[in-house]
C-alpha cells in the first residue's frame, strides 16, 4: 500500500533557496573586508544574483546541465550566490580546496573535468601556474579585485563577474529536477593517495541542511548570526550556508581574513551568536584574546570539529570568555555532520562534561556500529573499541570514478553490505556517546596493547606551557610501536623538561602509555584544512630529521 502523500516533491536546493529569499528575504549575509566597511547583503539579493549567475553560466558561457563549474574562493557572499545558482540550475558546484599543493589542485581540477572555475581575484596569483595543466576549463569567472594581468596569455576565456551578471534577470525558472541528482562535490583532503571524490546530491544536502538545524545539533534561529570560519571549500562549511537559508540565520563571512587578530576584530565588531571551526583556529583565537582582549561576550555557542578538540581548550572558552564549545565529528564522506557533543538533560555542569568532551551522539540519520579488531561487532560498552562504520542519507556511498568511469567503492572505505568504513577508532557508550580514540592508521600498537594518541595528546595540551602536541607511533625493537611526543612550546614560554612533561602526563595516563621519545617544535605540520599531519610528523622522524630526546 502506497502513502498518500506528496513524496515526490524533490528534496532540492533550488526549494532551500527559494524558501530563504521568500521567508526570510531579509535575513542578512556580512562580508568582512578588513580595513573598509564590511560588505552587507540579504538572501533576497543574494537569490537575484544568484538567478543572474544562472542566466550568465546558461547563455553566456553555455554551462549545461551536470556540467562541473568549480569555485576558488574564500568565505563571502558572492560564493553564497555560487552555491545556489549552480546547483540549482542542474550543474554541478566544485568547490576547490586553495590550500592543496598545486599538483593536488589540478589532479582533482582534471578529475573532476571541471568546466569553468569561479575564481576570486586575490586567488589569481595561485590558479594562474596551474592553468596550462588544466585539461578541461574554458571559462575563468574572476571575482572581486585583483591582478588580472597574471592571465595574459592564458587559454581559457576571462570574464569579470559583475558584468557578467550585470543586466541579467533577477529571477530563474529553476528546473524540475530528481532530486538525487548530483548537486556539489568536494574532494576529500588526501593525507594518503590521490584525493577523492564526493559527490553531494541535492536530496543529501537538504536532509543535511535540516539535521544542521536541529535543537540537538547547531540549533540555530533567527535571532542568530552565525560565523562560519570552517571554509566554504571544506564540505561545505559543515552545511550551514544551506542551512540558514532553512531558517533565516544571519551569516558573517571572513572572507580571506582567517588569522586570530581579524577574526576576534569581527566577532567583536558585528557580534555573531555562533560560529563553526577546526580546534586550531580557536587555539589560535584563545591567544590573541589573552595578548589583545576584545569582546567576543555575543558568541554564546560554537561548534568545534574536524580533529579532536583538546578538553582544557573547550574548559578555557567557557571559563574565560562565557562561550560554550559544542565538540562534533564528521568527515568529508558524512556532508560533514555525524555526532554532536550535546549532554543529556537534567545534570550538573560539572556532570555535563564526561559527555561533552565524547565526539558526541549521532542524530537519527546517522546509523552507527564498531567493526571488532578480531571480527563481527563490538558492543556499544563504553569500553571496546572498533573502527567505526556509519551509513544514512547523508553518508558517502562511493566516491566519484572519473568521467564516465563507475563509481569506485575501495574495499578499505565501504563495506560489502554498504557501510562507509570510517577509518576512526573508538568507543561506544550504551547511550549513543561516540569516544574517538585515534585513526586507524594512527594507532599505537605497543606489545599488543592499544595506545591512543588523541589521550596523549589531550593531556598534554592541558599544560599551560604548550600551545599544541602531536602523538605518533614510531617503531621501537622491543614493543612493536611506542608514542613519539612532539610538542610546541607557547611563545615566551620557558621550554619544560621532557622529565617533568612526562610526570605531568603520569598524572592522568597509565605508567606503560608514557612515551619516552621527544621532540620539541616550532610548529606541528598541518594538513590543508588545518589538521595535525601526522603522516609528514612519521616521516619525518624516518628520515631522522627530527631531533629526538629519549629518556
Ligand atoms: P575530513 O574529511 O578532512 O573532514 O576529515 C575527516 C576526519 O577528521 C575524520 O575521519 C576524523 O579522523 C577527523 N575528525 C573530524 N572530527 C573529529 C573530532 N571531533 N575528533 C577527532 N577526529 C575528528
Amino acid at each position: 500500500m502506497l502513502s498518500t502523500m506528496q513524496d515526490d516533491v524533490p528534496l532540492t536546493i533550488s526549494r532551500i533557496l527559494r524558501h530563504g529569499t521568500t521567508v526570510h528575504g531579509d535575513a542578512r549575509i556580512t562580508t568582512w573586508t578588513g580595513d573598509a566597511e564590511p560588505h552587507r547583503t540579504t538572501f533576497r539579493a543574494t537569490g537575484e544574483r544568484a538567478a543572474q549567475l544562472a542566466h550568465a553560466l546558461r547563455d553566456e558561457l553555455g554551462v549545461r546541465p551536470a556540467d562541473r563549474v568549480a569555485t576558488l574562493m574564500w568565505n563571502n557572499s558572492a560564493h553564497v550566490e555560487a552555491y545556489f545558482a549552480i546547483p540549482s540550475m542542474a550543474a554541478v558546484l566544485h568547490t576547490l580546496n586553495l590550500r592543496l599543493p598545486p599538483e593536488q589542485l589540478v589532479f582533482i581540477a582534471n578529475h573532476a573535468a571541471d568546466r569553468v572555475i569561479l575564481v576570486n581575484g586575490t586567488l589569481l596569483p595561485l590558479l594562474a601556474p596551474l592553468l596550462p595543466q588544466l585539461e578541461t576549463v574554458e571559462d575563468l569567472v574572476v571575482v572581486g579585485p585583483g591582478d588580472t594581468s597574471v592571465l595574459e596569455g592564458c587559454a581559457p576565456r576571462v570574464h569579470d563577474y559583475e558584468q557578467l551578471l550585470a543586466g541579467r534577470p533577477t529571477s530563474y525558472e529553476w528546473p524540475d529536477i530528481d532530486e538525487r541528482t548530483a548537486a556539489a562535490m568536494c574532494y576529500t583532503s588526501g593525507t594518503t593517495g590521490d584525493p577523492k571524490g564526493v559527490v553531494y546530491s541535492h536530496r543529501s544536502v537538504y536532509l543535511h541542511s535540516m539535521q544542521v538545524n536541529m535543537a540537538d545539533s547547531m540549533g540555530l534561529t533567527t535571532a542568530d548570526t552565525t560565523l562560519p570560519v570552517v571554509p566554504m571549500f571544506h564540505v561545505n562549511a559543515w552545511g550551514l550556508p544551506h542551512a540558514v537559508f532553512m531558517t533565516g540565520v544571519g551569516l558573517l563571512l571572513p572572507d580571506r581574513f582567517l588569522q586570530p587578530g581579524p577574526i576576534a576584530e569581527m566577532i567583536a565588531a558585528e557580534r555573531p551568536t555562533h560560529a563553526a571551526a577546526v580546534p586550531v583556529i580557536w587555539q589560535g583565537l584563545l591567544g590573541e584574546l589573552a595578548a589583545t582582549p576584545r569582546d567576543i561576550s555575543s558568541l554564546k555557542t560554537v561548534t568545534i570539529g574536524g580533529s579532536a578538540c583538546p578538553p582544557s581548550m573547550m574548559r578555557a572558552f567557557e571559563e574565560l570568555h562565557g562561550v560554550r564549545v559544542c565538540h562534533a565529528w564528521g568527515m568529508t564522506e558524512t556532508s560533514p555532520l555525524g555526532s554532536l557533543a550535546h549532554p543529556p538533560g537534567g545534570l550538573s555542569p560539572e556532570d555535563e562534561w564526561p559527555y561533552r568532551v565524547t565526539q558526541g551522539r549521532f542524530p537519527a540519520g546517522v546509523e552507527a556500529r564498531l567493526a571488532a579488531p578480531g571480527g563481527g561487532f563490538a558492543p556499544w560498552d563504553g569500553a571496546s573499541p572498533g573502527e567505526l562504520e556509519v551509513r544514512g542519507p547523508w553518508i558517502a556511498d562511493a566516491y566519484f570514478g572519473g568521467v564516465d568511469e563507475p563509481p569506485l567503492r575501495p574495499a578499505e572505505k565501504f563495506s560489502p553490505d554498504g557501510w562507509l568504513r570510517t577509518g576512526d577508532v573508538g568507543v561506544i557508550s550504551p547511550d549513543g556517546y561516540l569516544t574517538l580514540t585515534d585513526r586507524a592508521k594512527d594507532v599505537i600498537k605497543s606489545g599488543g596493547e592499544w595506545i591512543s594518541s588523541v589521550d596523549l595528546e589531550n593531556a598534554l595540551m592541558a599544560h599551560e606551557a604548550l600551545l599544541e602536541a602531536a602523538v605518533v607511533a614510531v617503531t621501537d625493537e622491543r614493543w612493536g610501536e611506542r608514542p613519539l611526543a612532539a610538542v610546541v612550546f607557547k611563545e615566551g614560554t620557558e621550554p619544560v623538561p621532557y622529565e617533568r612533561l612526562r610526570a605531568f602526563l603520569g598524572e592522568t595516563i597509565a605508567r606503560w602509555q608514557l612515551p619516552e621519545r621527544w621532540v620539541t617544535l616550532p610548529s606541528v605540520p598541518k594538513t590543508s584544512v588545518g589538521k595535525f599531519d601526522k603522516k609528514v610528523l612519521r616521516g619525518q622522524y624516518a628520515a631522522g630529521e627530527l631531533e629526538v630526546t629519549t629518556l
